[in-house]
């Protein structure tokens, strides 16, 4: 893939897919409470692509001239294999050193043990090694919660790609 990975605004009814693509690295602007219109602002001003399962919506941003993906369906696998047809994507990875923190779409960033022992339950400390922290809202990951499911996932996703 290349180094230049397109960004997204994601509308209010798709959260679950704004956390998917931010786990796989892509830079996703969700809020809950955000108004259709502010959506297209958002993409326009930020040259982001809309991902909507609003069919007026996505005319609407095409016709201001913002990129847009009409999502069809609830199966997240699918929603992602209709971004990546629409936009061009392939080959997705699990990179934790790019990907994004599914609370607040900030950076994650690798830390040492010692530093979040407080922190988190102490059977995970000992059972882990590798941890990382969210640079903006400190939420701290491990591959155990999220990275390892993702796994499956991504690998489904590649094989719809072929
Ligand atoms: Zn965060």
């Amino acid at each position: 893939m290349s180094t230049h990975k397109p960004s997204f605004v994601v509308d209010a009814m798709l959260g679950n897919l704004a956390k998917k693509l931010r786990l796989l690295g892509y830079d996703s602007k969700y809020d809950s409470s955000v108004e259709d219109s502010d959506l297209i602002k958002i993409g326009e001003k930020q040259r982001r692509v809309i991902v909507t399962k609003d069919e007026n919506l996505s005319k609407s941003a095409e016709k201001t001239g913002v990129m847009s993906v009409l999502i069809r369906g609830n199966d997240e696998i699918e929603q992602i294999v209709q971004i990546a047809k629409k936009i061009g994507l392939s080959d997705f990875i699990i990179d934790t050193n790019s990907a994004r923190c599914v609370n607040c779409n900030g950076k994650l960033g690798s830390i040492d043990k010692i530093r979040i022992m407080n922190k988190i339950p102490s059977g995970i400390y000992e059972r882990q090694e590798k941890f990382w922290m969210c640079n903006d809202c400190k939420k701290i990951y491990w591959e155990g919660t999220h990275f390892e499911k993702l796994q499956e996932f991504v690998q489904k996703l590649n094989q719809r790609l072929k």
